[in-house]
């Protein structure tokens, strides 16, 4: 089923909508959209509402923030670790096993015509793109975003944050977790523009951009201090009213939400029908054109500074001027 919708070169599918318009950012306002989307982001079967059931799962029943996480211990910090390397494998491993160990779906809404590279590619440690990638997910990836975990069940624990209840706060505790998808869009958009500065861009970046067309294993793929970069958007929970569920929130949409993002795929397609949306097309192009879709739909700064691409030729062409003039300095 291959599906294209417009003239563009090397894509074998495209979203029928390039890039969909969040209703946060209409103008007039428009509310009901808002309330459709979020009951159909969050509260149907979608990747969101996985996430969230997952996260309250960990904060009230599996791993629940308790004030023996004031005193660190290798025990518990060990079993973090764990259980996030347990659900990677689950998530990210699973995702590439159904679109690139068993083909599940062939070529049935998959971005790019190319494969992702096999062996014997000079460019990737172990000469094995996919080997490349686990090796800095597992190794770094994973540890780093534990790290950052446990900094925070610590300063819950020991009474650092401002805490937030849904008896005293229902609706903000239920809007916290689209706002937190929102803020994460933002703080990515400002990482990821400094991580297209000299020095950074040279000797920090390449990790991650050298997947020029991804799977699943690409999006943890980065330098350990990128990570950090990545994975500081969780230190608001120093200043910002939450309940460790929130905090488990934002660590998997970024653990796994974004994985699922780089899987080349739109959509888990099975049955003669697509299960659940998981495509990120946005940054599908940035990883084919650079310097384009810094962020995500979720917050349009690449619409209002110049800087969104949604594949159609026009734009690419104006974009691969702007990376020729900015690589030519
Ligand atoms: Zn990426
Ligand atoms: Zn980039």
């Amino acid at each position: 089923m291959s599906t294209p919708h417009f003239k563009s070169e090397g894509w074998n599918h495209t979203p029928k909508f390039l890039l969909t318009k969040m209703p946060y950012w209409c103008w007039p306002p428009q509310p009901w959209s808002i309330i459709r989307w979020l009951f159909k982001n969050f509260l149907q079967v979608s990747d969101r509402a996985l996430f969230l059931m997952y996260s309250f799962s960990i904060a009230f029943w599996l791993m629940p923030f308790v004030p023996t996480g004031a005193v660190l211990r290798w025990d518990w910090a060990a079993l973090v670790l764990l259980r996030n390397m347990i659900a990677v494998f689950l998530v990210v491993g699973g995702l590439h096993i159904w679109f690139y160990g068993i083909d599940g779906q062939g070529k049935v809404l998959r971005f790019d015509t190319r494969p992702i590279t096999g062996s014997k590619n000079t460019l990737f440690l172990f000469k094995c793109q996919t080997w490349y990638n686990m090796f800095h997910t597992l190794v770094f990836g994973v540890p780093v975003a534990t790290v950052f975990e446990i900094a925070v069940r610590w300063v819950y624990a020991s009474g650092f944050t401002v805490p937030a209840k849904f008896a005293e706060s229902p609706v903000w505790f239920i809007l916290l977790f689209p706002v937190l998808a929102i803020i994460q869009a933002l703080h990515f958009h400002l990482i990821h523009c400094l991580l297209h500065r000299p020095p950074l861009y040279r000797h920090v970046h390449p990790v991650h951009y050298r997947n020029v067309n991804v799977g699943p294993w690409s999006c943890l793929s980065m330098h350990p201090f990128e990570y950090f970069l990545y994975f500081s958007s969780l230190s608001i929970f120093l200043f910002l009213p939450a309940h460790p569920v929130h905090m488990i929130f934002l660590l998997h949409w970024q653990l796994l939400g974004a994985p699922t993002g780089h899987s080349g795929y739109e959509a888990v397609f099975a049955k003669n029908k697509a299960r659940i949306l998981i495509g990120g097309f946005f940054h599908q192009l940035h990883h084919r054109y650079y310097e384009c879709n810094y962020g995500s739909p979720e917050f349009p700064l690449d619409k209002w500074f110049g800087t969104y691409n949604d594949g159609i030729e026009k734009m690419t062409m104006k974009i691969r001027e702007r990376k020729r003039r900015m690589h030519a300095k």
